[in-house]
């Protein structure tokens, strides 16, 4: 294998790569050898899927084709044991801890919901009123949201004002003298706006039209190709259309295994194939095209036109893009993680991201590119699935936990109605009913939080007065590194492994919980003089960001506690990080 060769370069500090034959990274653009002399990173492409659980990737390795996932997997450094710490394994935490390298008790992410107590209010994390969506239309189009956290949200301002802590993006801008470009797209709002950080561009796709829009935060109006792309309505072509298998049902591992009474029927969408879109006009419709392959489709080949638009690339200073993929989560969500419907989003990413690559090949160069791929949290199986297997596991819901938290602490206190909400994973107690009282808030908070441990389904329940003094157990270290002093709520509710834990509705599948089928997810590094090799070591998504930063010699994101993986680092770079409290422990 080849060296890299690290090398000053100009005011950037370049990291320069050993330019890549067939032998080694990604295959070069035709006529290079291995005396060529060495080529600048000129593009990061971050590629995360959302739900992406990592065991999929080998469940369907022989089923990809060539110069997707496969190539990844062959040409990259794959770390097979990676491992969020954290406890609330959701979408924005997930993808603001792939962002920043931290934790959510620094980024601030702890939920994709939280209690504003300044505010009185649940508030939806990217939630923004001072910065506006900006218009891609002039009528008003609105959808129906099935997003349980995102209904949360009363405005439609977006920004990542909430984010606590600066992203590599930030970091890397602050080191090119803005010279390099930084954008990221996503068929979810809140994977975009963590991902571009508070200096990068953030595009999504939105569920009410079908477009890919932006807020005032980012833009005052949105640039040329952007409104000739959603001129297009590429989404609306698909009206009418439906959701098919692309091969013959017998060639599927899952090909038996279509229809299961617990998966979800959304309105008409139906547990089998095909899975009918229904028609431009129909407030679900731009929203079933991200419970299918199409919105991992639109999400792609809108960053192509991001990359040629925006010359991502093209100049000595790298230029950072980031694509959040959202659609095998949303199928995750109402299929669950083991279905056929599973098994199609996924190995139809795999010919979605060949295309991506080797556009980006065609247009940057996969020999000038580093490319990093995870996902921001696993999926568990649906509960009555692994009842099928013997588990005895059921679905718990807020309701249930409200009402037992309320009857301990009648039994204790005789006060009624201590409880103010549940929002997965937090209970937030009444300080009004509490104070009126007369009640100490941490007595009622251990009571509640006993008397909920006690619970069928519930492993732990953790009041946020006790923490700092509970035994160190490793859900418990999940759970202080989730809590935020201001955002938290009072007492955290574990349940058990594959227990379900969310409200009621059309959701049959939830992940959220610190068990490793949450945390589980692929860290592949692919670029050339990258060694194609599997690491099995514990390493984890916070990991990723401080990786980039010594891999740049750019400065470490503000509130970083991963440590660099060296496998990927150029030969001789000095910018390990040996802080005490890394992440090279258990988690
Ligand atoms: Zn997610």
């Amino acid at each position: 294998m080849r060296k890299l060769l690290v090398q000053a370069a100009g005011a950037f500090g370049a990291v320069l790569l050993a330019c890549c034959g067939l032998g080694c990274g990604m295959d070069g653009p035709e006529g290079e050898s291995a005396n060529d002399p060495p080529r600048p990173v000129r593009l990061i492409l971050q590629i995360t899927v959302d739900g992406l659980r990592a065991d999929l990737l080998s469940r369907y390795g022989d089923r990809f084709g060539d110069g997707g996932f496969r190539a990844l997997m062959d040409r990259g450094t794959v770390y097979s044991n990676a491992h969020y710490q954290h406890a609330n394994t959701e979408t924005i935490v997930g993808h603001a801890t792939l962002a920043t390298g931290a934790f959510p008790s620094e980024h601030g992410m702890i939920g994709n919901v939280w209690f504003d107590r300044e505010a009185g209010e649940l508030v939806y994390n990217i939630e923004d009123p001072k910065y506006p969506l900006l218009p891609t239309r002039s009528e008003a189009v609105k959808g129906a949201q099935v997003d349980p956290a995102q209904r949360q949200a009363r405005t439609e301002g977006r920004s990542p004002r909430a984010l606590l802590a600066s992203t590599f993006g930030d970091e890397l801008l602050v080191h090119t003298a803005g010279r390099a470009k930084v954008f990221s797209v996503s068929g979810k709002d809140r994977s975009a706006v963590a991902m571009a950080g508070h200096g990068g561009k953030a595009f999504w796709y939105s569920t009410d039209s079908g477009d890919f829009v932006s807020s005032r935060y980012y833009y005052d109006a949105y640039p040329d190709w952007v409104r000739s792309w959603n001129a297009e309505r590429r989404a609306d072509a698909h009206s009418g259309g439906s959701w098919e298998l692309s091969r013959n049902p017998s060639t599927y591992l899952l090909g038996a295994r279509d229809d299961r009474p617990y998966e979800t029927d959304l309105k008409g969408y139906r547990r089998v194939f095909p899975h009918p879109f229904s028609e431009v006009g129909n407030p679900l419709f731009h929203t079933l095209l991200l419970v299918s392959p199409v919105g991992d489709t639109l999400t792609a080949q809108f960053a192509k036109a991001l990359i040629v638009a925006e010359g991502l690339g093209q100049d000595a200073a790298p230029d950072y893009l980031s694509v959040s993929f959202s659609s095998v989560d949303a199928v995750n969500h109402f299929f669950g993680p083991s279905s056929l419907e599973n098994e199609e989003v996924v190995t139809r990413l795999d010919r979605t991201l060949a295309d991506l690559l080797a556009f980006v090949d065609a247009h940057v160069g996969l020999d000038r590119t580093l490319i990093v791929l995870s996902a921001d949290h696993g999926m568990p199986e649906m509960p009555e699935a692994m009842a099928e297997q013997g588990l005895q596991v059921g679905r718990l819901y807020p309701e249930d936990i409200i009402q037992r938290a309320n009857e301990a602490a009648q039994r204790a206190f005789g006060v009624e109605g201590v409880s103010r909400f549940f929002f997965r994973p937090y209970l937030y107690l009444n300080d009004e009913t509490i104070e009126e009282a007369g009640l100490l808030r941490g007595e009622v908070e251990k009571v509640v939080a006993e008397s909920l441990t006690g619970m069928e389904g519930v492993a732990i329940a953790v009041a946020r007065s006790e923490l700092p003094t509970l035994a160190d157990t490793p859900v418990v270290r999940r759970i202080r590194r989730n809590t935020h002093p201001s955002r938290s709520g009072d007492v955290y509710v574990v349940q058990e492994p594959y227990w379900f834990l969310y409200e009621k509705g059309p959701v049959a599948a939830m992940h959220g919980s610190p068990w490793r089928y949450d945390t589980a997810v692929p860290i592949v590094f692919v670029g050339s003089g990258i060694e194609p090799r599997t690491i099995h070591r514990l390493v984890h998504p916070a990991d990723i960001a401080p990786t980039l930063s010594a891999f740049f010699g750019v400065k470490q994101p503000s509130s970083a506690e991963g440590m660099p993986l060296e496998e990927v680092l150029p030969d001789g770079s000095t910018a390990r990080d040996d802080r005490e409290s890394g992440s090279g422990g258990g988690s």
